[in-house]
């Protein structure tokens, strides 16, 4: 794919304040490509970050044929740059792609996209402890007009923007409240898609217990309303008498993580034994009660690992542990050490950008 390049925008990186956050900031450049139906895939270029202009009968404004990924680059001790497992999240895009009836596009032009970006942004790689440049690949429909249809015309583009660590508190164990009222996402639905409307869904439950204290929503399966989904917008797992780590099947409605599927490598080669479960939530509770369940965490790119305190439900609260567990912090820092380079990665997981920096 011939990428055209152009100046970029406004901004520095050196302007930002220490404390990045998550999604605040963002490189002054940007990737985009157009397509058209007939013609494919045109326009790829790499130019100014800045707003798009859209007509305000545009297909994605009223109808949500979105999709998007979330990926990150990573500050390697030699200065180079790594990026994390990228040909993955090129093809969930496109199994996203697929079920919103949205154009798919080849992986290798997706990858480098990505690659051309960041080695153009390398400045906005940050060098701080547990930073990283966060990538976000978009895909919407351009279509003009508000018949019901799968669009005829897409806008790819991927923005990216130097981030902190997810959750402000630090690497402590979250408050979850376990929602069994509202649903996340049906099997059959677009759980599996990462497409705005999932996360449009959910925020009335985070927004509603948030006042409650909640930092998280554990969802449960919208059919019986009865086994462990994901917590968030992150997989889960459980972590048995210090030894087994358990996370849930993937059922239909779960999103197939990419952190949750290097847990799964990894956690063995830890000595660590894994299962891929479905998970009852009474079941789950119950040995939390009994002390069998010594750990509990959310898998994804933001957080990496993201322990969990307590599950409430509309009368009790459980406790799992007030700090973060062994087994997350040691799941936590190997594949943190493998994403940024500081141990050799024998899975072949990362992709290094040699920086010109
Ligand atoms: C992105 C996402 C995850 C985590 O996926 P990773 O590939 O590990 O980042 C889990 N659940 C949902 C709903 C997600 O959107």
């Amino acid at each position: 794919m011939k990428i055209t390049i152009e100046p970029a925008g406004p901004g520095d990186p050196k302007s930002l304040p220490a404390n990045l956050g998550f999604g605040k900031y963002f490189a002054n450049l940007m990737f985009s490509q157009r397509y058209s139906a007939g013609e494919g895939w045109h326009d790829a270029r790499i130019g100014p970050y800045g707003p798009l202009s859209l007509d305000p009968a545009t297909v994605v404004l009223h109808y949500a044929q979105e999709i998007f990924e979330g990926l990150k680059a990573y500050r390697r001790p030699d200065g180079k740059i790594n990026l994390f497992r990228p040909w993955e999240n090129a093809l969930r895009f496109n199994r996203s792609a697929e079920r919103m009836a949205m154009a798919t596009l080849d992986p290798e032009d997706h990858v480098q996209a990505i690659v051309e970006l960041v080695s153009l942004v390398q400045k906005w790689v940050p060098t701080q402890e547990s930073a990283s440049l966060y990538i976000r690949p978009t895909m919407i429909g351009t279509d003009v007009g508000l018949g019901v249809h799968a669009s005829q015309s897409y806008l790819h583009y991927i923005i990216a923007g130097p981030a902190g660590p997810y959750f402000s508190t630090g690497f402590n164990p979250v408050a979850v409240y376990v929602c069994s009222d509202q649903v996340r996402a049906v099997r059959g639905g677009t759980g599996e898609a990462k497409t705005g409307g999932n996360y449009a869904a959910s925020l009335f439950v985070a927004e509603k217990v948030k006042a409650r204290g909640y930092q998280q929503v554990l969802w449960l399966d919208a059919t019986e309303r009865r086994y462990v989904e994901e917590v968030g917008a992150m997989n889960i797992a459980f972590v048995y008498d210090g030894t087994h780590v358990a996370t849930t099947a993937l059922s239909g409605s779960i999103l197939a993580g990419i952190t949750r599927n290097s847990v799964l490598k990894l956690a063995p080669d830890l000595g660590y034994t894994v299962s891929e479960e479905r998970l009852d939530i009474q079941k789950v509770l119950a040995d939390i009660r009994a002390g069998r369940i010594t750990e509990a965490f959310g898998l994804g790119t933001a957080a990496v690992i993201a322990p969990l305190g307590t599950l409430g439900t509309e009368n009790e609260t459980y406790t799992i542990n007030d700090e973060p567990g062994p087994v997350a912090r040691r799941l936590y820092r190997t594949l943190t050490d493998i994403q940024y380079g500081r141990i050799p990665d024998p899975y072949g997981w990362t992709y290094t950008i040699n920086s010109k920096n």
